[in-house]
Formats: C-alpha cells, sequence, structure tokens
C-alpha cells in the first residue's frame, strides 16, 4: 500500500465556479481489450502501474473493450464543492464511475451508472451527454475511476469537463439554444424548399426537403437529443447509425437529382448508386446490429462524400453554374466531417469547435446549397422565358411567311381567275370577244348610249363565199383569213367600240355613231378587208365582206339591232356581196344600200 503518487497522478485542483475549461480523465488510462474486468481487476490495474497517460489528442482510436481512467480532483475551497464531470462525447455506449475518499487505503464507491440504452430519467443529471455529479468535502482530495464501454469497437475519450452546476446547466441551456437555432434553419429550409417543390414541380426540390428533414433526425439523433427529448425510454446505439444511413441516402438521392447526374455524367452517377447501396447496406447492418458491417460502410460511406465534390466540379464544367455553388456546400460539409474524423482518430483535441462542427457545416451545407437551387430555379425560369421568347418569334416568323403564302397563292388564284375569265371572253382563233363577250358588252355600250343621248350603230360582217376559201386553200389558210380579218378590223376602230365573233366567219361591230358615220366606217371598213393579201403556196388570196348595217333611231334593244342588221347584210349578199347595206325600213319594205362595190370574192394570185 502507498499514497497517492503511486498513480502517478496530480490532483486536478478545483474551486466554485468551474466552467468546463478544466478537464480531467486523460492523464492515467488503462485499456481492457475484453471489457470484463471489473472494479478490482482495475484497481489492481492501478496499483501495477499499468494506467498510463493518454498519447493522443483525446481520442484511444477505434478499439474493443473499456477504457479506465483514474483521476484526483483537489477541493481548493473551505466548503463543501458540488460538481459536474461531463463526458465530452455523445456517443459513448455506457459509463460507470467510482470515488473513494483520502488515500490509498479506502474502498472505492461506484458513484454513477449511465447507459445509452436506459431510460433517460434515470441519468441523475439532465443533459445529452453523460454527466457524473459529485460533491467533495472542504479541502478534500478524492480519487475518481471511470470506465468507459463501447460494446464492438469505438472511439472513446476518456476526457471530462469539469463544471459547477449552475455553469453546466447555463451552458448546456445556450447549447440547446444554438442547436436550435442549427436545427430550426434546417427545418425552414426544408419547408421552403417543399413549397417551391410544390410550385415548381420540380423533384429535386421534394428531395431536398426531405433530406433536409433527415439531416435534422440524424443530428438530433447523434447529439442524443432523440434520447433526451424524444426515445427516452428504448433507445439503443443503432438508431444514431440507422439515422445517419438515411440521411446519407437521401443526400445522395437529391445529390443525384440536383447534380443530373444520371442524364449527365451517367459514368460517374454509378458512383452515387454505389453510395445509396452502401447506405441502405448501413441502414440494414444498424437496424440489425451488426456493429462491424455498420461500421466497415460508414467509413466507405465517410470516404466516398469526396467524391460528390468533384462530380459537382464535373458538372460546373459542363456548364452547370449552381453546380460550383454546391461543390462549396459540400465541401463546407466535408471539411466538418473530416475535421470530426480528425478528432475521432485522436489528432486533434476535442473542443466545443469540432463537436459542433458537423452539424454547423451541415447547417452551411443546407444554407449554400439553398443558393444553388435558386441559381438553379432562376436558371430554368431564364430557359423558360428564352424559349417562350423564341417560340414567339418562331410564331411571328411562320405568320409572315404564311401570309406571304397565302398573298402569292390570292395573286394566282386572281391571275387564274382573270386568264380564266378572258378566255371565257376571248375567242380562242382570232383573240378578240366571242358571242357571249360581245352580247354583254354590247348590251351595257346601248344603255350607256341611250342615257347619254349618243348614237349608236351595228355593223354585221360575213365573209363572201369563205367555204371556197376552205374547200380551195385549207382550213389553215380559212383560218388564217379569219384572223387576218379580226385584226384589220381591230386595227380600224376605236378602244370604246365593241367588236366581236358571232360564229363562224360572221362577225359584229357596235360603234356609237351616227348613221352617215356608222356608214362610212362601214365602207372604209370594207374597203380595208378587200386589201387584204394571204400568201399561200397557190399564191395570194383575196376575200371580201359584206356588211349589214343597223342604226338606232327609237332605243331598239341589242336583239331588235341584230335582227336589222342582219337583215341588211342578208341583202347586201343578195345583191352582189362586197358592199354595205343600210336597214332602212322603206314604205315600200325594201332596203336601202347607199353604196355598192362589186370587187370580186376571190382573186388567183
Ligand atoms: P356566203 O358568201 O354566202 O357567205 O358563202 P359562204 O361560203 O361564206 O357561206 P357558208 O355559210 O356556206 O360557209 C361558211 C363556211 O365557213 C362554212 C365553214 O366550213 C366555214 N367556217 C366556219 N367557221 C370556220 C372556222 O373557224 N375556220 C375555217 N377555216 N372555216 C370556218
Ligand atoms: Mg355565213
Ligand atoms: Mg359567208
Amino acid at each position: 500500500m502507498s499514497g497517492p503518487a503511486v498513480y502517478a497522478v496530480s490532483a486536478v485542483e478545483v474551486g466554485a465556479g468551474e466552467e468546463g475549461s478544466q478537464r480531467t480523465g486523460q492523464g492515467s488510462v488503462w485499456h481492457d481489450p475484453s471489457g470484463k474486468a471489473d472494479l478490482s481487476a482495475a484497481v489492481d490495474a492501478l496499483r501495477s502501474g499499468e494506467f498510463t497517460p493518454l498519447t493522443s489528442a483525446g481520442s484511444t482510436g477505434l478499439k474493443k473493450g473499456s477504457y479506465w481512467s483514474y483521476f484526483e480532483l483537489q477541493n481548493t475551497e473551505a466548503h463543501n464543492l458540488p460538481l459536474r464531470l461531463e463526458y465530452v462525447d455523445h456517443q459513448l455506449i455506457r459509463l460507470r464511475a467510482y470515488s473513494r475518499g483520502e488515500g490509498d487505503g479506502s474502498e472505492f464507491q461506484k458513484i454513477a451508472d449511465q447507459a445509452m440504452g436506459e431510460p433517460f430519467a434515470r441519468r441523475p443529471v439532465f443533459h445529452n451527454r453523460f454527466v457524473v455529479p459529485v460533491e467533495l468535502a472542504a479541502g478534500e482530495s478524492r480519487g475518481f475511476l471511470a470506465r468507459f464501454d463501447s460494446e464492438e469497437a469505438g472511439f472513446v475519450f476518456p476526457s471530462m469537463r469539469i463544471w459547477s452546476p449552475d455553469a453546466l446547466s447555463k451552458s448546456h441551456t445556450g447549447e440547446t439554444a444554438v442547436l436550435a437555432f442549427l436545427f430550426g434553419g434546417i427545418a425552414l429550409i426544408s419547408l421552403f424548399s417543399l413549397i417551391v417543390g410544390v410550385t415548381t414541380g420540380d423533384s429535386s426540390f421534394f428531395a431536398y426537403f426531405v433530406y433536409g428533414i433527415s439531416k435534422i433526425i440524424a443530428w438530433g439523433t447523434i447529439l442524443g437529443f432523440t434520447h433526451q427529448y424524444v426515445v427516452q425510454n428504448h433507445f439503443h446505439w443503432s438508431y444514431m447509425s440507422a439515422a445517419g444511413a438515411i440521411s446519407i441516402f437521401c443526400g445522395v438521392v437529391f445529390d443525384r437529382l440536383f447534380l443530373q447526374t444520371r442524364k449527365c455524367t451517367p459514368r460517374l452517377d454509378y458512383i452515387l448508386l454505389l453510395m445509396m447501396l452502401n447506405a441502405a447496406v448501413l441502414l440494414v447492418s444498424a437496424l440489425l446490429q451488426i456493429k462491424q458491417v455498420a461500421l466497415i460502410s460508414i467509413t466507405l460511406a465517410l470516404l466516398f462524400y469526396p467524391v460528390m465534390t468533384f462530380i459537382a466540379l464535373v458538372r460546373w464544367r459542363q456548364g452547370s453554374s449552381e453546380a460550383a455553388v454546391f461543390a462549396i456546400g459540400w465541401t463546407l460539409l466535408l471539411s466538418g466531417l473530416f475535421y470530426q474524423a480528425l478528432r475521432d482518430l485522436g489528432l486533434v483535441e476535442h473542443n466545443l469547435l469540432n463537436y459542433y462542427l458537423p452539424p454547423l457545416s451541415s447547417f452551411v451545407e443546407m444554407v449554400t446549397i439553398m443558393a444553388a437551387m435558386g441559381i438553379k430555379l432562376r436558371r430554368v425560369r431564364l430557359q423558360g422565358l428564352e424559349s417562350e421568347r423564341q417560340y414567339r418569334r418562331h410564331l411571328e416568323q411562320s405568320k409572315v411567311k404564311l401570309e406571304g403564302l397565302v398573298r402569292a397563292r390570292t395573286e394566282e388564284l386572281e391571275k387564274a381567275k382573270q386568264q380564266a375569265e378572258m378566255e371565257a371572253r376571248t375567242d380562242p382563233l382570232t383573240g378578240i370577244r366571242n358571242r357571249r363577250s360581245f352580247l354583254a358588252e354590247a348590251e351595257l355600250c346601248i344603255k350607256r348610249a341611250y342615257r347619254k343621248g349618243e348614237p349608236v350603230s351595228l355593223l354585221m360582217f360575213d365573209i363572201d363565199h369563205f367555204k371556197s376559201i376552205n374547200d380551195n386553200h385549207g382550213h389553215g389558210i380559212g383560218d388564217e383569213a379569219l384572223r387576218q380579218f379580226s385584226y384589220t378590223i381591230q386595227d380600224k376602230i376605236r378602244e370604246t367600240d365593241i367588236f366581236g365573233r358571232l360564229g363562224g366567219e360572221e362577225f359584229a361591230l357596235l360603234i356609237t355613231e351616227t348613221k352617215p358615220d356608222a356608214l362610212h366606217t362601214a365602207e372604209r371598213l370594207r374597203d380595208n378587208i378587200a386589201g387584204i393579201r394571204l400568201p399561200c403556196p397557190e399564191g395570194t388570196v383575196q376575200f371580201t365582206s359584206s356588211i349589214g348595217v343597223a342604226c338606232a333611231h327609237q332605243a331598239q334593244t341589242l336583239e331588235q339591232l341584230m335582227r336589222e342588221a342582219d337583215e341588211a347584210l342578208y341583202s347586201a349578199k343578195q345583191r352582189g356581196r362586197d358592199q354595205v347595206v343600210e336597214y332602212r325600213q322603206s314604205l315600200s319594205g325594201e332596203l336601202v344600200t347607199p353604196d355598192v362595190s362589186t370587187e370580186p370574192g376571190m382573186e388567183p394570185a
């Protein structure tokens, strides 16, 4: 038996108003790989000097079994001193603590036994982490043994912070408020995302909502608040892994949708699918409490995390600006997790900053990715506006094109119509008015003339012995004779005169002239016709025409005028052809011929 110095531990001096800045527990630590050593075995180990100072910055590393820590506290006050020893981490399975009075001889007494699986109400202090309440008498120096259990393998932080009860309670309230702010922020972002998802129908916003909620659940569980406030009686360590697994799964689902990896980076998308599979394995192993598999898959999940930043950068290079912001957000989360990993590995000391860095970076990641979502939303909206503009422009162009086509088509139709009308009016052989057109125009012209009190005369032509031209020289020459005849008359009359072919070799001409002028014109035309010379193989063809003239004297109808002119024409034929005969109803019924021409109808060349 020896004094306290045997344990190679110097007592931590404590007083009133301890605010957690003093720590204890790392100075003398013993590892029991079997996890089966009881108090007396630990005391033996302590006596035989097997307790050694922790070499790392706080973590024991990933080892099976349990850890024992020995430390001494020295009350510097002259009165009783109640204290709170707070275990620094939230993932310890079980904590037992023993204490004894001054001197090596007295027995250790159990002062605390807390376990994750036990109802929260059993905890002596209302806190999300394990807290051991102790009380030292005035000036008392007391030794403590604490046992930390990690069922399979786990990181253990033997460090404990020393608090006065008030200061711990204040600090806990402050901490809870900060976390409420972070969780509230994530909850608001999630709700906002849900609303945007509902209004835009963009599935990545729904995924983001689910992801956010899964984060709240995961961090709330991992930090011990689920045990403290929700599942108070039946909490189990596997809930932490399960909640983490669900959050990783939801995160990857969201990332795949947001970065559109299936479409844009199909190969890298397989890695994300693997990450989802790994998260599913973690979930199953957590639920079935296969701790080894859970441990491997959570390590894998963390190792996979940087891939997401890489994919986001690839998407950024493909032109997605929101992917760059996403990469920043994801990197912040990564750095939080990375720093926690350094703490777990014992490379950096456990402190408040790295304790809350993961949930804090998770919060910043949510905010950053929300900004990325905003950028995406804006881009989608701009794309929508642009395509609408293009659609309108296209519509406008189509309209102009269509109008052009319609105009061209209308012009074509108009032309075709005019052509058809012209053809309907025109005699195809001679190009002058046909019978129908002549009758219609002449009718109008007569009406107009009567209204204006102008004179009207009708001349009717019939080529003499035309049949013989056909017979002697062929139909072609007959046709040419008809064309020359038409051309000759058309050439010698005014534009306002109406000339047409009534059929065969009969023509009619309506002129607004007085009788003497009409007779004169008839005579002139007859002369012109007689002057026509048609070349043909047999020589030259000449022909004459008989002309009947009827002059309106009592507003006769066109029909009457035509009948009268026809009668006069018949008379001209009877009188020997190639002459003009004016219709004049004499008292004796005789028709009068003003002038007689005796030129023969045809003369060989
Ligand atoms: P008349 O002096 O009594 O008028 O004798 P005609 O031979 O001129 O009279 P008839 O009525 O006996 O003959 C008219 C001829 O005109 C008969 C027909 O073959 C011919 N004819 C009618 N239309 C055309 C045509 O478009 N082209 C040609 N080449 N001949 C036509
Ligand atoms: Mg005839
Ligand atoms: Mg004739």
